[in-house]
């Protein structure tokens, strides 16, 4: 039996809620990529979240690096944060398989993934404002991957 299993739900709920606050406390990757080959800007005017998400793609299209600066609740903060742990080293169509599915996982449908500490996001599925702070990042994602020169919006989902 793994240690997650032994948790009871409330003991979950706070180990998401701890996983959240470190990373909206302390991003990690938070900062410009000057080596960047993708980028995009992503806004979600109904909470105040901007960012700004930089991705280092290699020949064989590898993201080398993924980073992003901004401002935002700790959801937007602690969803991005943990996009770029997840994407960096991914192939970009896995990258954009994790999109895809974080964003499905978020808005009501399943993961065929594990997500592993994205879990931690699936809280504000309970609160359906707060969905567009966490999928923020990954639309931004998509954007920055097709090179979009619009700002991502979550308005229009
Ligand atoms: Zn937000």
């Amino acid at each position: 039996m793994s240690k997650l299993a032994e948790l009871n739900t409330d003991d979950l709920k706070d180990l998401y809620r701890e996983l959240i606050l470190d990373h909206a406390r302390n991003p990690r990757n938070f900062g410009p990529l000057r080596s960047a080959t993708h980028r995009a800007r992503g806004a979600n005017p109904l909470c105040g979240d901007t960012l700004e998400l930089y991705l280092e793609l290699d020949a064989d299209e590898v993201v080398r690096a993924a980073r992003f600066e901004g401002t935002g609740c700790a959801i937007s903060l602690a969803s991005a944060s943990l996009l770029t742990e997840t994407v960096a080293g991914l192939p970009r169509h896995l990258a954009l398989q994790w999109f895809e599915q974080v964003t499905a996982s978020l808005t009501g449908g399943r993961s065929e993934f594990d997500l592993g500490k994205l879990m931690a996001l699936q809280g504000v599925r309970e609160f359906p404002a707060r969905v567009k702070c966490a999928t923020l990042p990954w639309h931004t994602m998509r954007s920055a991957f097709q090179q979009q020169a619009t700002t991502a919006t979550t308005t229009t989902e």
